[in-house]
């Protein structure tokens, strides 16, 4: 049989290829930071959801070592027969306290929490009405629930109204969105949608990954940012992005639904708990950001120098709320070399050309991190320069 399917996955494999669409994995040999060692060069990294600088924070570091000798490497069991630690309590608490929010539940992973936090909530009876531009996770957790599904188009909120009105028959009703969406980097309306939730009867999910740490003036994300903090029934996360980029996911929200959840939801019932380390970064990680908004303040301060210096220059930004710069070309090719000219100054950055954006709008996506200090940004501002005139983008 092998040989037949390996004709097909070889003939798979160099359709990808000849279409330009084959990842390739670039090996770092440092730890993640503002500047990584990559072959034997070192560039300032601006493409990594390092947004506050904290995947090797030394205090960071030092928790999770500590765990080590206190509550060994691995919980070796899922949650519910032998994987709970304090550890995974205390760290559920500081979710729910940092998102104002009445419990928390852990997944492996943000693509689990959104893998399992349909299907136990909601049935045939019921309406999912969903983002266009929502994240594949969230997708693919609406596929794995019967509820019958709706979608609008990015952050359109006379859709939105559309769907709420045909799905007035049904039981229960979800409208979910990203917090962040990470193409453009614009901010889901929260206030809109919470009023539209309103008058039509529907919950909101809001997925906040990207907007975590970095929106709203303490970094509380777009319930902070729309003043909408523990209104909310759903929010889900990552552990992998602001918060520290290890590993990690989590659901935090109203009580009835977390308690539910760690009945039924597949992905914490049948995976393995996070290991004990990891869960003692991230209490560290949350009692310093109750502690201070330095992180937070800087990475602000980062990314409206950035945007300002580079509409001066003369490029093309998306208009963004989040620490997430799109800086747009529009054609595939340039996007590529750009990015490639860009690497020779030392600066790692990545395009993203049709499928992952639409056709005609492709560009290079520049991610701002508090690890960033003034002279990083203003290297990366001048190699753009230099490079973009160079290739005809700006005079
Ligand atoms: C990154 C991301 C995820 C996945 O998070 P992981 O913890 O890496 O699985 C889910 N949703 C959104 C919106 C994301 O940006």
């Amino acid at each position: 049989m092998y040989k037949d399917i390996r004709t097909f996955l070889h003939n798979e494999l160099a359709e990808i290829e000849s279409a330009g669409l084959y990842k390739n994995e670039r090996v770092i040999t440092s730890p993640q930071s503002a500047e990584i060692t990559t072959g034997a060069k070192k560039v300032l990294n601006f493409c990594a959801n390092n947004y506050l600088g904290l995947s090797n924070h030394p205090e960071l570091v030092a928790a999770a070592k500590a765990a080590l000798d206190t509550h060994g490497y691995g919980v070796s069991s899922v949650r519910f027969i032998c994987g709970t630690q304090d550890l995974h309590k205390q760290l559920e608490a500081a979710i729910a306290g940092f998102f104002g929010t009445e419990d928390a539940i852990l997944y492996a992973s943000c693509f689990d929490a959104n893998g399992g936090v349909f299907e136990p909530l909601l049935g045939e009876e019921d309406a999912i009405i969903s983002d266009a531009l929502n994240h594949a996770s969230i997708i693919d957790g609406v596929r794995l629930c019967k509820a019958q599904r709706y979608r609008y188009a990015n952050a359109d909120m006379s859709e939105l109204e559309e769907q709420l009105k045909k799905a007035q028959a049904q039981r229960f009703r979800l409208i979910v969105t990203d917090g962040v969406f990470s193409m453009d980097g614009n901010v889901a309306p929260l206030d809109k949608i919470y009023r539209l939730a309103e008058q039509y009867d529907a919950m909101i999910m809001v997925d906040e990954s990207h907007s975590a740490g970095v929106v709203g003036r303490t970094g509380r994300g777009v319930t902070e940012l729309h003043r909408l903090r523990g209104k909310i029934e759903i929010i889900t996360g990552t552990l992998g992005k602001s918060f520290g980029g290890a590993i990690g996911g989590f659901t935090t929200g109203k009580k009835e639904i977390i308690d539910l959840l760690r009945q039924r939801s597949r992905p914490y019932l049948f995976s393995n708990s996070i290991p004990p380390m990891v869960a003692a970064a991230g209490i560290r990680m949350f009692r310093m950001m109750d502690k201070t908004n330095e992180l937070q303040d800087k990475l602000h301060w980062n990314t409206a120098y950035f945007i300002q210096k580079m509409k001066d220059a003369g490029f093309d930004i998306k208009p963004t709320e989040s620490a997430i710069c799109a800086v747009m070309l529009y054609d595939a090719k340039l996007s590529q070399d750009m990015a490639a000219q860009l690497q020779e100054e030392g600066i790692y950055v990545t395009g993203f050309y049709y499928p992952v954006v639409p056709k005609g709008q492709a560009r290079i996506r520049v991610q701002i991190s508090a690890s960033h200090e003034k002279e990083h940004l203003d290297k990366c501002i001048a190699a753009f320069t230099k490079v973009a005139k160079v290739l005809n983008v700006i005079k």
